[in-house]
């Protein structure tokens, strides 16, 4: 194992993590002061916001990603490494990739979280979430083919399994996920075959609390829910999942369905590098910190985003959302050049500008504190935030042209299926036959 110690008099800062944190973490501490190394796995920053429109063929991976490299290139004292963390050592004070170690002065951990399937491991190859561009394109792949294969397959039974999606999870990311797949079956794809109707397409979203948007107040929620409906959507609250299958989901609350394809949007997993620390985590692994962001015991260790827990001003705990993490994050590299300079370390006050939430074309949800909208106007403020916040004019000017030819055309231009085109196991006999019709979605409430 090769150390990775590059000489100098400056302090070392090492930030595992170049998400919406890190970056930020990174931007802060990018003068004369220390020295600062980026360490991702992967050697782009992903837009997770819009993660949703790749998985659902709006968007190609490109436009919503940019090189973690040519993010920092401008910073001279600052290294990016492409490498995956798999030990901490807080002691030694160094980080562990697969072949080399690097020491640190100052260690923040913006590592942020996956999704947990609530210790059903075996339903995650069944049910993927939506993290990564991995995760994206493969529920492209799923959705695209479960079309592709209706409009080959000549039994009944398997056929109206082959279009039925569910998407586990009343989150914003099965809402956006459950607007956009309609849209896709009911508008876009409406002409595109010749056996089977697209708009026969069932999708169901299926939340295991009494409403979809939980962390919007009821009076949005509701309206999400009807906009959704409108789009055909099948909305089922007080709906757990009890049992994945490759050919149907079992519910509590709910009759069992058929069906070929299932999305998970339903929990949060931290990253494990909080364990590593050694320092007590909470149930979802984040890493609960000290005002100031750093860890108990450990006064030179940060960890920010989604991998950290900390209550706001109201008491709760603070959300796993993009701002938090890059307020965070400049936060945290303020702190850490007060304490390069002896001075005491500031607590960390989050400042809420609001909450948004799209269910598809020309519908959304906005929460803003002084005022509450929805549908178009929400929608406009939906797409302004969202382009605002991609890194890349190119980005930015790609996003927005597909969304202007999407809006105009109904069509979307990613619909390319990679991979193996056979891999969508056939359901067993006994089990498309039998399936119950979905109630109306008022009895699931
Ligand atoms: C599908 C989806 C939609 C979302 N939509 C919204 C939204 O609309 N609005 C909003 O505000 N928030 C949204 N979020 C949440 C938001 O993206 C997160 O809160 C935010 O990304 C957290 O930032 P972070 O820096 O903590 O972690 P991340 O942005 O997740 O970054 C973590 C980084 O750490 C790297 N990493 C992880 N483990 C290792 C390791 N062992 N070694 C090296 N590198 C590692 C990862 O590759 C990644 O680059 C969404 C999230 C998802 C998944």
């Amino acid at each position: 194992m090769a150390i990775l110690d590059y000489p100098s008099d400056r302090p070392r800062i090492v930030i595992v993590g170049a998400g919406f944190g890190g970056l930020n973490a990174a931007k802060q501490l990018g003068g004369d002061e220390c020295d600062v190394v980026v360490i991702d796995r992967v050697n782009h920053h992903l837009f997770q916001p819009l993660l949703y429109q790749v998985a659902t063929a709006a968007l190609s991976p490109a436009d919503i990603s940019y090189p973690i490299r040519a993010v920092l290139r401008n910073l001279k004292r600052t290294r990016t490494l492409l490498g995956e963390v798999v030990g901490i050592d807080t002691t030694l004070r160094r980080v562990y990739l697969h072949e080399d170690e690097i020491p640190y002065d100052y260690l923040i951990l913006a590592a942020g979280a996956r999704h947990s399937y609530f210790g059903n491991k075996e339903w995650e190859r069944i049910a993927p979430g939506l993290k990564g561009l991995d995760d994206a394109l493969e529920i492209r792949r799923r959705i695209l083919l479960a079309f592709e294969k209706a409009e080959r397959e000549v039994e009944p039974a398997r056929r109206k399994a082959l279009l039925t999606f569910v998407v586990i999870g009343g989150g914003p990311t099965g809402v956006e996920l459950a607007g956009a797949i309609a849209e896709i079956a009911k508008q876009v794809m409406v002409d595109d075959f010749r056996s089977i109707d697209p708009t026969d397409t069932r999708v169901i979203l299926a939340e295991g609390g009494p409403r979809i948007l939980a962390t919007f107040p009821e009076e949005l929620s509701k309206k999400a829910e009807s906009a959704l409906r409108d789009k055909g959507v099948w909305v089922w609250a007080n709906t757990l999942a009890t049992e994945i299958t490759e050919d149907r989901v079992a519910f509590k609350g709910a009759d069992p369905v058929a069906t070929r394809t299932v999305l998970w949007a339903a929990g949060v997993q931290a990253s494990p590098l909080g364990r590593m620390l050694g320092a007590a985590t909470d149930r979802a692994g984040r890493v609960p910190v000290e005002p100031d962001l750093s860890v108990k015991g450990l006064p030179n260790v940060f960890v920010i985003g989604d991998l950290a827990s900390l209550n706001g001003k109201d008491g709760k705990p603070l959300p796993g959302v993009a701002p938090v993490a890059m307020q965070q994050g400049r936060h945290v590299g303020k702190n850490i050049l007060r304490a390069i300079e002896g001075k005491p370390l500031l607590p960390f006050e989050y400042r809420d500008k609001g909450n948004l939430a799209t269910i598809g074309r020309a519908a959304a949800i906005a929460d803003l504190g002084f005022v509450r909208l929805s549908g178009f106007v929400a929608w406009m403020a939906w797409l302004f935030v969202h382009v605002l916040y991609l890194i890349g004019f190119r980005n930015r000017a790609a996003v927005m042209l597909n969304w202007t030819w999407a809006y105009l055309k109904m069509q979307r231009g990613a619909r390319l299926i990679y991979g193996d085109v056979e891999r969508l196991v056939e359901p067993s006999e006994h089990s498309a036959g039998h399936e119950a019709e979905p109630e109306p979605a008022s009895q699931h409430r």
